[in-house]
């Protein structure tokens, strides 16, 4: 049988789960393209910026997911242009012909057209920034005790996070527990003297997790106020120079390391019509995720905007269950397609919202049966379905490991400074 050829562009939620869906089709060979060699899961990742798990954890290269996939090829190298006449995707590494596209490249982080915020503000959205931010992040406490000037340490000490969504309240709450528990033993000479982290968690409207319950946003509030975090509501950040953050208020915070956690949005890709980008910039698909005016190219997970499910007129919220869903849907429709079968609609299925908020302490909304929880369960359900999603058993036994030692250690063990700046020979 002549196999069509499927390039998907971005191997994260939706591009692995479309790809392990078609595993072994007898319909389809496909090229999975990514910028990186590897697989990685971003819940995670705040985890490896604050030292407490490892690359290894959250990582998986590709080559060794898709191992047995045989109908499967990798191939590094990022979307550069799309050829819809001609069928032809341009990479960074070359060119593919293909039968079939889908785009599956997630989203960027959004600057909103500053660039201070761009050269100086840390962000969280991939690894490499993951890793930049430990190394700024530990780099700036060394430098703090070592430091003589009481108004350096201050500012060296203070880590300001733009954005009171999950991302924002998870690495606060992780900052607030390593200040409570590591920070008086590790860096004694500067705890004696009475400094310690001072965290602030700034966010332009009256709640944190906009997403989730009332109750849920006034428990992580409490747990982070608790835990020693300043959260500023109704302020915004307007623009830093790497010492001095300034907010809408007329406010200015000295800090050396402002996280920037506000939002994303999509780059534009060469060989689309402007028509094609809606709100955040997200490619508009209709409700088999099909580019809209586009044949044989689709879109799936954060990258895409579909508005036709009735329950998110709006488009759906950007989140792995999104992208799962999309990619295994669209898998069932590409299959149907070569029988001639009908396609299904996608429609998302909502099975809750998470989020961690202090040691020992998450927040939880389920929503059949409607139930919103919190405390000591919610945080080990949380532990459990994190672990439950990474890539690979490997991975969620050595996660399962370091939680564990972690816990019972009270320790960060993976707070090197290790310098990845220097560039590879091409
Ligand atoms: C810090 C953080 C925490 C989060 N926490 C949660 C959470 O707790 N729960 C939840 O549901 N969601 C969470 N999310 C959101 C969730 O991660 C996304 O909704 C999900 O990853 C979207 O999947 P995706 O496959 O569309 O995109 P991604 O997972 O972003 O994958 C995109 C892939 O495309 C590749 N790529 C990008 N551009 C190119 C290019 N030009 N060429 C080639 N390859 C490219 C990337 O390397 C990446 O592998 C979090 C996100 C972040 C950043």
């Amino acid at each position: 049988m002549n196999k069509q050829h499927i390039v998907i562009i971005g191997g994260g939620f939706a591009g692995v789960n479309l790809s392990r869906s078609l595993a072994n089709s007898p319909y389809y060979h496909i090229t999975l393209v990514d910028r990186n060699n590897y697989n990685f899961f971003p819940p995670l990742i705040y985890q490896v910026a604050s030292s407490y798990l490892q690359i290894s954890n959250v990582t998986l290269p590709f080559r060794t997911l898709f191992k047995k996939q045989h109908n499967l090829d990798f191939l590094m190298g990022e979307l550069e242009r799309v050829d819809p006449a001609n069928k032809t995707v341009y990479l960074s590494s070359g060119k593919l012909q293909y039968d079939k596209l889908v785009i599956a490249a997630g989203t960027d982080t959004n600057f909103f057209g500053n660039e201070n915020l761009k050269k100086y503000a840390l962000c969280m959205k991939n690894l490499d920034d993951a890793l930049y931010m430990k190394k700024c992040l530990l780099n700036n406490f060394e430098l703090a005790a070592s430091a003589t000037n009481e108004d350096e340490i201050r500012e060296r000490l203070t880590i300001l996070i733009a954005g009171g969504g999950p991302s924002g309240v998870e690495l606060s709450g992780i900052m607030a527990e390593y200040n409570n528990t590591l920070f008086a033993h590790d860096f004694r000479s500067l705890a004696q003297r009475g400094f310690r982290l001072d965290i602030h968690l700034v966010d332009g409207s009256t709640s944190l997790l906009k997403a989730m319950s009332e109750k849920a946003q006034t428990t992580a509030l409490k747990a982070l106020e608790k835990a020693g975090v300043q959260v500023h509501f109704k302020k915004r950040v307007q623009d830093y120079n790497g010492q001095e953050v300034f907010l809408d208020t007329g406010e200015v915070i000295r800090a050396r390391q402002l996280v920037w956690t506000t939002g994303v949005t999509v780059k534009t890709i060469e060989g689309f019509n402007e028509e094609i980008y809606g709100g955040g910039n997200r490619l508009l698909v209709d409700a088999y995720n099909r580019l809209i005016g586009y044949e044989d190219i689709y879109a799936i997970g954060d990258i895409c905007l579909q508005k036709s499910d009735e329950n998110y007129p709006d488009g759906h919220p950007q989140l792995a269950q999104v992208a799962i869903q999309q990619g295994k849907n669209l898998a069932k429709n590409l299959v149907n397609i070569t029988k001639g079968k009908t396609l299904h609609p996608f429609s998302y299925y909502d099975k809750g919202t998470m989020a961690i908020v202090g040691k020992s302490i998450a927040v939880a909304d389920l929503p059949k049966p409607k139930w919103s929880f919190s405390g000591f369960f919610a945080w080990l359900l949380w532990l459990f379905i994190h672990l439950m999603f990474l890539v690979s058993y490997r991975n969620r036994i050595r996660t399962f490991f370091e939680w564990m030692a972690s816990y019972f250690s009270k320790d960060k063990p993976f707070r090197y400074i290790i310098d990845e700046s220097k560039k590879i020979n091409q």
